[in-house]
């Protein structure tokens, strides 16, 4: 059976990029079609400066949302990463396959420790080789595909050119796994700079749609958003990007094409009242059983318990065979 495993990083609340990039695809189809492990990836938090108290709240809303979205340990694995110790162990001897070059060559390591480095904070090390820890993540599993969206594409890049130099140097061991994409949405981009990825850590909110916002919220954020002077609702992306952003999250809604909806409006604002209101009616669901989910801790914490234990029993096997082929 198809092996599947993705993750969320407790950075920040989710967000409607996670989602539809992301998490939906997981619970739809996923889990129903494959042996899927779904992580909150904690120890991806802890490579900018980091409240403990707020990663550890984070990773509870995070899995909490997980279900609510409709995620069902029933089908599949639900759990947080630092709760299995294999993706520490695989990430070390995994860094030892990896060069310096490879990993500064990673569009996000450029971003973030600019970023940082802009805001007078040291870059910790871990910023950089943290995708050698993701490839840890998905190759302890054997796992076949990664749903993620386009942001993560060279992630897994990196981690087939990982798995393949391992496997020729010391041995087969590890799976070749290969990233999938929705469709529609594979780039939720922020309301308000229509360039840039709708990402849950960043400072500025008012361009980001959350999970957990309000209706009221929801519909105060897409009226709100950035689009351009010109009054024709056109699908470009590079001309037009907050008009083809906000057709784009229409469309993953709907379920329904970018570009065919463009010929159905004929003003900014008739578009963004229907994306607002398909965004609301998308997350209402979501919401509620947050609500229901977050007043019984217990039943997460039995899933997330059941989650490490399963998910230690498939990694341990995989992560002892590495340590084996690499002379350990
Ligand atoms: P974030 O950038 O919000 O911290 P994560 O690294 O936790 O996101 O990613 C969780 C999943 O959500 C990944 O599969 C990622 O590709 C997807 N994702 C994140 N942001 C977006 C976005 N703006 N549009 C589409 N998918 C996204």
């Amino acid at each position: 059976m198809t092996r599947i495993f993705s993750g969320v990083k407790p950075t920040g609340h989710l967000t409607l990029g996670n989602y539809l990039g992301a998490v939906r695809r997981w619970a739809e189809t996923d889990q129903h079609r494959a042996d899927a492990l779904f992580c909150v990836v904690d120890l991806h938090a802890l490579t900018v400066e980091h409240d403990p108290a707020r990663v550890r709240r984070l990773s509870r809303q995070a899995a909490t949302l997980l279900l609510a979205a409709g995620l069902d340990p029933a089908l599949c694995t639900v759990f947080v990463q630092s709760h299995v110790d294999e993706h520490a162990r695989l990430s070390y001897v995994l860094e030892c396959t990896a060069t310096d070059g490879e990993l500064r060559r990673m569009i996000q390591y450029k971003e973030k420790s600019a970023r940082a480095r802009a805001a007078g904070e040291s870059v910790r090390l871990s910023l950089l080789t943290y995708p050698v820890l993701m490839a840890a993540d998905i190759l302890a599993y054997g796992t076949d595909e990664v749903p993620v969206g386009d942001d993560q594409t060279q992630h897994v890049e990196l981690t087939r050119d990982l798995a393949v130099r391992f496997n020729q140097r010391y041995g087969h061991t590890f799976v070749v796994p290969k990233a999938t994409r929705p469709e529609v949405a594979a780039r939720v981009m922020d309301l308000q700079e229509p360039t840039s990825k709708m990402g849950k850590s960043h400072a500025a909110t008012a361009g980001i749609v959350y999970l957990l916002d309000e209706p009221e919220v929801v519909r105060k954020k897409i009226t709100r958003a950035v689009t351009d002077s010109g009054r024709e609702v056109e699908y470009d992306r590079e001309e037009k990007p907050g008009v083809a952003n906000l057709l784009d999250v229409l469309a993953a809604c709907e379920r329904g094409n970018p570009e065919e909806l463009a010929g159905v409006y004929e003003s900014y604002g008739a578009l963004k009242k229907d994306t607002a209101e398909a965004v609301v009616e998308l997350l209402r669901p979501v919401r509620e059983r947050h609500a229901e989910l977050a007043a019984d801790p217990g039943y997460v914490d039995q899933v997330l318990k059941e989650g490490a234990g399963r998910a230690r029993g498939m990694a341990r096997p995989t992560v002892d065979a590495a340590y084996r082929a690499m002379g350990l």
